[in-house]
């Protein structure tokens, strides 16, 4: 995991916008030849080719709502935010290269906490190669807002849809599933114990994989980049960050199609299995639900299973059908269930 830094405090107000800008982004690097302009103008100016097309997503990321900062380091905050949209650009099979960041702060942050916040927005940005270009710096009168556009590009036959999974087609996720909710609900109890007693030391070993999924998560640029090795085109592709009941009905509704889940075949880490049954929560529910994730879920075409069956990162968890079969989850009892967007319904 990222270290924290020790506290030394800088105010804002002492600095001033345009220094601010120019601390904070002194370590940025360009890595694309496409970046033919970064910060530093009134626009940043990307070079276009005639084949390739530009692909452009944004997030909105704020206090109290998608972080809380008691136990959000800021340097994964920063990360994260990098993380969660260049998974938007990998969902199309493209690839990511350059980001804008906006930031709204009020003057509760002193500048070394801004340093932190972007020390994990380039430490992602030179992990992916991405180049940040730009973006806007202002106050906030409560808490801290980011807001992170992504550019990505794409030959325009490599872009992936959701709109495009047939009947037949078999639906595949990569990585598993769940973890990141439970490192939440890790991460809220043990900030719950703190609130009571400030002396508690945080018990946190027996769940390391979970509580890094939830601080830092990772973009699933290699697994486009393994599709490609194997030469599979999928037929729709979505990111799971609402929850894989929520992503399968994106794609069946903007497909016209409908899908059966098997149970048993949603990948689960053993830290998922083994806190779902300390927690008393059933695992089947927090990875249909749970969300942040950040997978990549995607159809492809039977003729491809070849390709993609030995593959430990990818797992075939069903299989879609004509629209009028419905949205199922066939459980491990052999029932079939209407899935709903949280969860499934089990008055059908
Ligand atoms: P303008 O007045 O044209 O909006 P700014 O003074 O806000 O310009 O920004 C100066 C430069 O710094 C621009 O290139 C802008 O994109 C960049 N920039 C501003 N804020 C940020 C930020 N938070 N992160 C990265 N780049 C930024
Ligand atoms: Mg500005």
């Amino acid at each position: 995991m990222l270290e924290n830094k020790d506290q030394s405090r800088t105010s804002l107000s002492d600095l001033g916008e345009f220094k601010l800008i120019e601390h904070l982004t002194k370590h940025v690097k360009l890595h694309h030849k496409s970046t033919l302009k970064g910060i530093g103008d009134d626009c940043a100016v990307i070079e276009n080719t005639t084949n390739n097309k530009i692909l452009v997503t944004t997030d909105l990321l704020v206090e109290g709502v998608h972080f809380d900062l008691s136990y959000m380091p800021l340097k994964h905050l920063g990360y994260k935010a990098v993380m969660v949209n260049l998974s938007d650009v990998y969902a199309m099979n493209a690839t990511a290269k350059q980001i804008t960041v906006s930031i709204a702060v009020s003057n509760r942050f002193p500048l070394e906490a801004l340093e932190e916040l972007y020390a994990g927005i380039t430490l992602a940005c030179d992990t992916y190669q991405v180049d940040l270009i730009g973006g806007d710096t202002t106050s906030s009168t409560k808490g801290l807002l980011i807001s992170i556009t992504a550019i990505g590009m794409a030959d325009k036959k490599d872009i992936v849809y959701r709109d495009g999974a047939k009947p037949n087609d078999l639906l595949v996720v990569t990585g598993d599933l769940g973890a990141a909710y439970l490192g939440l609900q890790v991460l809220e109890r043990e900030k719950q114990v703190f609130q009571v007693n400030p002396n508690a030391q945080p018990e946190l070993e027996k769940y390391t994989y979970l509580v890094e999924r939830q601080l830092k998560p990772e973009a699933r640029k290699d697994m486009v980049k393994l599709l490609k090795d194997l030469e599979v085109k999928p037929t729709a592709m979505i990111d799971i960050s609402d929850g894989l009941s929520s992503e399968i009905l994106h794609i069946c509704k903007q497909s016209k199609v409908g899908c059966n889940l098997y149970e048993d075949k949603i990948p689960l880490d053993q830290q998922v299995i083994s806190t779902c049954e300390e927690f008393n929560m059933d695992s089947t529910t927090i990875a249909l639900s749970g969300g942040e994730d950040y997978e990549l879920l995607f159809t492809v075409a039977q003729e491809d299973f070849p390709k993609i069956k030995a593959n430990p990162n990818l797992s075939v968890i069903g299989h879609i059908t004509e629209e009028n079969e419905g949205v199922n989850l066939i459980t491990r009892a052999n029932q079939k269930i209407e899935i709903i967007a949280q969860g499934w319904n089990t008055m059908n």
